[in-house]
């Protein structure tokens, strides 16, 4: 029951945006009331009034049709809409005899900034609060009023314009904080800060891409922490925990700062990158095997890794993900040659670039 619940509002929201119903909705209730005063005004002979409230009405009117045939906006639809809204209301507010009109009128527009911050982008939002702030004012200070209530209705529709506007957007800015946070930590291992697996999904089309654009093949380095298991059980997990984070270390200062990190699972770490030929993989490499051997940290035991190196175009047919994992496979099979040789060296795939392996 609560599936179909959901998949009939998923189905809504397919054809009708939920930004589209609130501007509909606030165009309906800019037209109907005025066709009504407009109505009134007619009956009562104050034919002037009743033409420019038919004229507001007319269109709020065509504004509500609009939203209903598109109904999906974009900044440019929010734009003109809420341009004409804003314009409407400060001439109906500044030109009706009718005080009431010019009351709801200048009330109105103080939904006009939080109906600009749903869809348009913050400089709009800017003009749009000021545009709003100068109608209340230029409204406030018209009203058939004693001159110090004029000004002092002024200054409390101008603060009415901006309370909600700030309130919004701090809270819209809280939720794009919250949100990246939330993108970021999905994606990031928490006692290494590499990226997890989920990573490869969010980077490899990017990292593919820069290889590409720089004319360069693909390299992905395996590596994988030498008799591990004998770290943790001579001094202890916690002081395991403090090793693979220093060696992750160690690779984050080596690599260049779009290349993808990633904690493959235990204590098996994978750096995807790109490098102009199989001297710099050999070299990059080289220097990540070193600085882990050389990595003197006081209280830590001494480390050793093991490398699998590949280096290829991205398998023909396959998405970046695909290929990004079958290139991490590549180099899992060459990390355990690496291995079965003895550990604390480097093994390159069969399709490596050249016959280089100077510790082995
Ligand atoms: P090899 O050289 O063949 O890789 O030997 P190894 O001991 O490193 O490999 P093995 O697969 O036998 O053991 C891996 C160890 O890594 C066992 C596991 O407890 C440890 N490990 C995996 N994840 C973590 C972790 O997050 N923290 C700590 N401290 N240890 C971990
Ligand atoms: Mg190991
Ligand atoms: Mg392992």
């Amino acid at each position: 029951m609560r599936e179909l619940g959901e998949r009939a509002v998923a189905g809504v929201g397919r054809h009708i945006e939920w930004r589209a119903v609130t501007l509909l909705a606030i165009c309906l209730t800019g037209s109907i009331p005025l066709f009504v005063v407009s109505g009134f005004q007619r009956s009562v002979g104050a034919h002037a009034d009743a033409r420019l409230a038919a004229l507001g009405a007319s269109i709020w009117g065509c504004m509500a049709g609009y939203v209903a045939i598109r109904r999906r906006l974009g900044p440019r639809d929010g734009a003109v809409i809420i341009g004409a809204a804003s314009t409407i209301m400060i001439i109906e507010g500044l030109c009706q005899e009718e005080l009431t009109i010019r009351w709801l009128c200048a009330a109105a527009l103080v939904v006009v900034p939080v109906a600009a911050a749903m869809l348009l982008r913050s400089w709009a939002v800017v003009v749009t609060t000021a545009v709003a702030v100068t109608g209340v004012v230029a409204i406030s200070l018209t009203l058939p009023t004693p001159p110090l209530l004029r000004v002092y209705s002024a200054l409390t529709m101008a603060v009415m314009v901006l309370a909600p506007i700030t309130v919004v957007t701090i809270l819209v800015r809280r939720m794009q904080a919250a949100r990246d946070l939330a993108r970021t930590l999905a994606v990031t291992d928490p006692l290494t800060g590499l990226s997890n697996r989920r990573g490869i999904e969010a980077r490899a089309g990017s990292i593919l891409a820069a290889a590409a654009a720089a004319g360069e093949r693909v390299t992905v380095m395996v590596l994988d922490l030498d008799h591990f298991k004998t770290v943790n059980d001579t001094h202890g997990h916690a002081v395991g925990d403090r090793v693979l984070t220093e060696v992750a270390g160690a690779m984050t200062r080596g690599a260049r700062a779009d290349d993808l990190l990633v904690r493959l699972g235990g204590e098996e770490l994978g750096w995807v990158a790109h490098f102009p030929g199989p001297d710099e993989v050999a070299r990059a490499a080289e220097r990540l095997l070193t600085a882990v051997r050389d990595l003197s940290v006081p209280d830590l035991p001494p480390v050793t890794v093991s490398i699998g190196v590949v280096t290829s175009e991205p398998p023909p047919g396959h998405s970046p993900v695909d290929a990004v994992l079958s290139l991490l496979s590549a180099a899992d099979r060459a990390l355990y040659e690496a291995k079965r040789a003895g550990r604390d060296r480097i093994a390159y795939a069969a399709d490596r670039p050249r016959e280089l392996n100077p510790t082995s």
